[in-house]
């Protein structure tokens, strides 16, 4: 065997299994196979001159390379099982919150320290939201902030880079068994190991399903979770943000039950454009430094979908309409929420005439031409609630960026160990269908190596 471990993809789940497998066994010979770039090289071009939106670049910087998609976010490590994926289900719930909090741990030590721990414990705010209908989930986070979290990654590379075999810009095409190992290949490699641990990320989700296939995987996909970025001044929700920096509201819409939730909140922050499988998204992010923080904050409403037989590409579905918006403006609609209720198309000179400058460069249109009507409705049901709590939140000049996507990976079968059935070989992270998020999918990884090296 040409290594002990091989790691498929270098996001937090790949890094924490490398980090941990170093520390516990540094005897270890360990290989990391990454599609994107080492951290340093991954350069977005928009600069919003010459570059305004996504061009499509392959490997997408923002997506791929040291770091995975968590390297300019916005570094939000919620510590709770409430959201952020199902690894309890796996691995039970002190094991669970017990490794996030390990990871917490290593990023303090890695850069990490002076950066502020939130928590909705005891918190006013969960009443006020009881008292209008919507449900505050429990949860620390640690906000690092997209340029703390990129001083952590960059502190753990040079921790790792001369004790692992790091291969940067080399996708992997196939995995298959080898003797009592793994081997994996891609356009001008073909390396085995004894052990394999897949963390592909959102990224690799298509391929995920493709190894899963040829490998008899089994594998289920039910969920995609589809609604708009919401950008408003960030005074709005200051009294909410400065105490718990991130909330995540949970509501049942009166019309159809369905449950619509509040998701990476980024105060003072800016929305920023996804690229998945060419696909472009919205999203956000926000600095830890003041000097380069906005005067708006931003979150994302969604509306989970849930689907029931016989249909089972959920992310297809979530993708048409991502598609719709493409095809309509080209990238990311934006719509002031005034609008959209009047039944108006946002023009630029509605967007430029708002007291509320938008921080993504995207066409103004019309959401509702794009989004099912009844995500829609409950979008606009959730923003009245939302303006009881944050009086202000369904102002006109809200603006509305469409749209944004979860994509979940399906639901890989694997057990405590997240292992598969094909003994060795691990998948985990985003990837397995069971985290979502920087902190689930980090701890994935520590488990994972704990399981190996032990
Ligand atoms: C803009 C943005 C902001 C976000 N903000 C937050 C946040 O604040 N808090 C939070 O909890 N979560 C956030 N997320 C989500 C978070 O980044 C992910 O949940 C997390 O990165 C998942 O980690 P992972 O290791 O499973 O996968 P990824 O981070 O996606 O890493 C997977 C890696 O595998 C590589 N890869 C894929 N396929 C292959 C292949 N075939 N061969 C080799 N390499 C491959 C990819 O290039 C990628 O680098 C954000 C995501 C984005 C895009």
């Amino acid at each position: 065997m040409d290594y002990d471990v091989l790691i498929i993809g270098a996001g937090p789940g790949g890094i924490f299994s490398a980090y941990e497998l170093i520390r516990l066994k540094p005897e270890l010979k360990i290989g990391v196979f990454e599609a994107g770039n080492p951290l340093d090289k991954r350069k977005c071009p928009i600069d919003g001159v010459k570059v305004k939106s996504c061009i499509g670049c392959k490997p997408c910087s923002i997506m791929n390379g040291f770091g995975g998609a968590g390297a300019f976010s916005d570094g939000k490590y919620n510590i709770t099982n409430q959201f952020g994926g199902t690894l309890y289900e796996y691995i039970g719930k002190n094991r669970a919150i017990e490794l996030m909090k390990y990871v917490d741990e290593i990023n303090l030590s890695h850069g990490g320290e002076g950066t502020k721990l939130y928590s909705t414990a005891n918190t006013e705010i969960k009443k006020l939201c009881l008292q209008n209908d919507l449900h505050l989930l429990d949860a620390s986070v640690r906000h690092l902030g997209t340029d703390i979290n990129y001083v952590v990654l960059e502190k753990i590379y040079d921790e790792l880079k001369d004790k692992v075999d790091f291969h940067f810009l080399s996708p992997v095409e196939h995995v298959r068994k080898c003797g009592d190992g793994y081997e994996i290949s891609g356009k001008d490699f073909c390396v085995s190991g004894d052990k394999c641990i897949i963390s592909a990320g959102r990224s690799g989700s298509k391929w995920m399903g493709r190894v899963c296939e040829e490998m008899q995987i089994p594998t289920k996909s039910n969920r995609v979770d589809i609604g708009v970025r919401v950008e408003l001044p960030a005074a709005v929700f200051s009294h909410l943000t400065d105490e718990l920096y991130e909330s995540k509201i949970v509501y049942r819409t009166a019309k159809y039950g369905d449950l619509v939730r509040t998701f990476c909140m980024n105060p003072k922050g800016a929305v920023v454009n996804e690229n998945t499988n060419g696909i472009v998204t919205v999203n956000g992010h926000s600095y830890e430094d003041p000097e380069k923080q906005t005067e708006n904050t931003n979150f994302a409403l969604l509306v989970a979908k849930h689907f029931s037989q016989p249909f089972k590409d959920s992310n297809g579905y979530g993708e048409s309409i991502a598609r719709l918006s493409n095809m309509l403006g080209g990238g990311v609609i934006v719509q002031r929420f005034g609008d959209l209720i009047t039944g108006h198309r946002s023009t630029p000179s509605r967007i430029s005439e708002a007291f509320i400058t938008p921080t993504l460069n995207a066409t103004p249109g019309d959401l509702s031409l794009v989004m099912p009507k009844r995500i829609l409705d409950g979008i606009i049901e959730m923003i009245y609630k939302l303006d009881k709590i944050a009086p202000g939140t369904a102002n006109d000049d809200t603006l509305l960026y469409g749209v944004e996507v979860k994509f979940y990976n399906m639901e890989v079968e694997i057990n405590e160990n997240l292992e598969t059935l094909h003994p060795g070989l691990f998948i985990i992270g985003d990837c397995s269908g069971i985290t979502h998020s920087l902190s689930h999918a980090s701890a994935s990884g520590v488990h994972v190596a704990r399981v190996i090296a032990s």
